[in-house]
């Protein structure tokens, strides 16, 4: 993977709580409904907690009732970057900020029309910035 931005260990850790340091450079996971973006409904951007980088649209957002915040496409698709994860005994898809390497969460293919997909994310990978919809895809 092409990692754009390298930020230090030493800064992540001062400035992300553990849990958002743990999901995003451990890859880790929250537990499911527990999340503080996961009901959130305003409109505007959700951005990777470590860079900044705009990730998702509050217009892509739906309730997938998983737990977890969802979204049926990223703002935009080089934004993100895909890689097949083995781990713990499951063949999934891992989402990650393709600019800084954050873990996101992953992706599934149970998602809603028209994309058929389900990016499954951890609240603790964003931030969220008010403001106007954007749709990076159209
Ligand atoms: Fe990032």
């Amino acid at each position: 993977m092409a990692i754009k931005k390298d930020i230090s260990n030493k800064v992540l850790r001062e400035r992300l709580t553990p849990e958002q340091y743990h999901i995003t450079q451990e890859a880790g996971t929250e537990p499911p409904f527990t999340g503080a973006l996961l009901n959130h409904k305003a409109d505007g951007i959700f951005v990777c907690v470590c860079c900044g980088s705009e990730l998702f649209s509050s217009g892509h957002k739906f309730d997938s009732g998983s737990g977890w915040p969802s979204f049926w496409l990223p703002l935009a698709g080089e934004n993100v970057e895909v890689r097949r994860d083995s781990g713990y005994g499951m063949v999934r898809d891992e989402v990650l900020c393709a600019q800084c390497g954050a873990h996101l969460g992953h992706v599934f293919t149970d998602g809603p029309q028209p994309s058929g997909l389900r990016y499954c994310i951890n609240s603790a990978s964003l931030d969220f910035e008010q403001g106007d919809i954007k749709d990076g895809n159209k």
